[in-house]
């Protein structure tokens, strides 16, 4: 369907989780699900299996409102499941596009749940097309599926992984058919994925590890960059079909996106957050009489900074939980109306005082911008913006939802324009070498694309994105 939109046809930030080998299996991907809500929040689903065939379960929405009604779950038979949830860039958000897409197919019955995204889905769904194949959905995993159906190879396992042979950039992803799980992290490790083990012996997969410690399952390690996990009635086993490449986890991962008592790649998110505080108060400190975090996403990197300042660390800004994330709102009209709804000041705590106000990321400093006034008219005598992360400057390709280039605030303004914007007194953003020294990254292995333009994998289907011009700026 060339008539999309090209930004209705990729998947975005979202969460995977999977169970082998346990009577509970949707229930307990339920409750994987749960852990990882904050990774999407527009659409949740499960396929679970008993061996014989695929049943399913998906809708837009909460994992809440999507299996609020217990029957839903109970019709999920069988010892395996996965699960995923999902957010979409405007216009994505249909129904057809909830995961894990299902599919029959020559061998039978397929489900995929994906996180990340393939840079080269469109040129490769514009051949399919024009060879007669009719796509259900707008996501790039369907693309995926299609090759998997039309591959020459004989077994299950080697048409998933001759299909994946044709798709570049971001996915880990995860397949069930009647006979097994299949999951794979592609050879970049863009997103995350761990492998757990369940106290009955069943197997768990997730993206993130805050999924594992809901199910009471133990952490057993990550998936590596480019290994192909099978798991079936005798066993995980495990393979490296394609070629390696440089590693490229993504490092917003760490500074926003995972949760912070997730432990991701051998480092606790919580502890990075902190470093990151502790850094941004070197580079860019604030003589103030407190340090706020605005809620949640900057609450441990304003600890850290807080701690390193000496200063007292309050919570000028009270955060109401049951509205979610402003910027997921899907049109600027209902995240204006979101900042109030979530964010409150107290007047008392704030009045005459000189505030050091510390957030995890700019994106388009809208957000900001209302904090500061919100802080201003509730008596703040200074406002000093800190962000724990150097200016995002350009899209993510691969799989975390940033707005187009245009809306990107740091990337037509410089840093004195940007706190002209927003309205606070003085502004300072952390710079890349202190983000990747806080990851303790020193040795590489990381894509900063979003912060550096350094973008590991391109395609000349980008092109075909709204987010340009991208090439002539990037090496
Ligand atoms: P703004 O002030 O409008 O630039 O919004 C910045 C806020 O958006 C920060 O508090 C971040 O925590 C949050 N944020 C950053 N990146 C993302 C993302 N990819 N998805 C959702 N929220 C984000």
């Amino acid at each position: 369907m060339s008539d999309l939109l090209p930004s209705d046809a990729f998947n975005d930030e979202c969460g995977i989780v999977a169970v082998w080998g346990h009577a509970e299996a949707s229930n307990l991907c339920y409750l994987g699900l749960h852990a990882l809500q904050h990774r999407g929040q527009e659409g949740a689903g499960i396929v679970s299996s008993d061996g014989q065939a695929l049943y399913t379960q998906r809708g837009r929405g909460l994992v809440a409102d999507v299996f609020g009604d217990r029957a839903g779950l109970q019709r999920l038979l069988g010892n395996r499941a996965i699960g995923h949830v999902r957010y979409s860039t405007a216009g994505g958000n249909s129904e057809a596009n909830v995961q894990p897409l299902t599919a029959t197919w020559a061998m039978g019955q397929l489900a995929v749940a994906h996180n990340g995204n393939y840079v080269n889905a469109r040129s490769i769904r514009d051949e399919l097309e024009a060879e007669g194949a009719i796509f259900q959905s707008s996501s790039d995993t369907e693309v995926v599926v299609h090759l998997i159906a039309r591959s020459r190879q004989k077994t299950f396992v080697n048409r998933v992984v001759d299909a994946l042979a044709r798709v570049q950039g971001a996915g880990s992803i995860v397949f069930l058919n009647e006979d097994m799980l299949l999951a794979t992290r592609d050879p970049h490790g863009f997103r995350p994925l761990v492998i757990g083990r369940l106290p009955g012996g069943g197997w768990v997969l997730a993206s993130e590890t805050c999924a594992l410690d809901l199910i009471g399952a133990r952490f057993v390690r990550d998936v590596s960059p480019g290994e192909v996990v099978v798991i079936d009635d005798g066993g995980l086993s495990s393979f490296h079909p394609f070629p390696r490449s440089e590693s490229n986890a993504c490092i917003f991962e760490y500074l926003y996106f995972a949760r912070p008592d997730t432990m991701l790649w051998g480092r606790d998110v919580y502890s990075v957050r902190l470093r990151l505080g502790d850094r941004l108060a070197i580079e860019q400190p604030a003589d103030v009489d407190m340090v706020l975090p605005v809620p949640d996403s900057g609450v441990a990197a304003a600890l850290g900074y807080a701690r390193k300042l000496g200063k007292p660390f309050e919570l000028g800004l009270v955060r109401n939980h049951y509205v979610g994330r402003s910027f997921i709102e899907p049109n600027q009209q209902i995240r204006d109306f979101g900042v109030k709804l979530k964010l409150n000041p107290v007047p008392e705590l704030l009045r005459g005082k000189r505030v050091a106000v510390v957030d995890d990321s700019l994106v388009r400093g809208t957000t900001c911008r209302k904090i500061v006034r919100m802080l201003r008219e509730a008596g703040a005598a200074e406002i000093h913006l800190r962000i724990a992360a150097p200016p995002t400057t350009g899209p993510c390709w691969y799989g975390i939802d940033t707005p187009t280039r245009e809306e990107l605030i740091a990337s037509k303004n410089e840093v004195a324009e940007i706190g002209r914007f927003v309205g606070a007194d003085s502004i300072g953003y952390l710079s890349i070498a202190g983000m990747h020294e806080a990851v303790h990254a020193g040795e590489g292995g990381f894509c900063d694309a979003c912060f550096s333009g350094r973008y590991p994998v391109l395609h000349d289907d980008l092109k075909r994105r709204p987010q340009l011009p991208l090439f002539a700026e990037s090496p």
